[in-house]
């Protein structure tokens, strides 16, 4: 196995891999969500997973789905990003504007 860099292998030591999940094991907001520290910063586990293992940088304007609905999972393969604003328009009728999610 290849060595994964140091802030994922750092990642890593807080979770736990449960079926395919991989459950934070770290501190945890009140809601029960991952908290992880970076560069002094305090983010979302879920978010920090997504920038480290995606191999994507998220933009602070999209938020972090779970698709496997687990709230401690923090797989990056189970995250998904949305823009908040299509966030927004999804539960009522799409809109006209031909949005493409990728
Ligand atoms: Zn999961």
């Amino acid at each position: 196995m290849t060595e994964l860099p140091r802030e994922q292998q750092r990642f890593l030591s807080h979770t736990k891999a449960e079926g395919d999940h991989l459950l934070w094991c770290g501190s945890v907001d009140g809601d029960g969500y991952g908290l992880f520290s970076v560069d002094g910063k305090t983010r979302r586990a879920a978010r920090v997973s997504y920038a480290l293992f995606k191999d994507t940088p998220l933009n602070p304007d999209w938020d972090v789905f779970r698709l496997c609905g687990h709230r401690a999972c923090v797989a990056a393969a189970h995250l998904l990003a949305i823009p908040k604003w299509l966030r927004r328009g999804m539960p009522r009728r799409r809109r006209r504007s031909g949005v493409a999610v990728v």
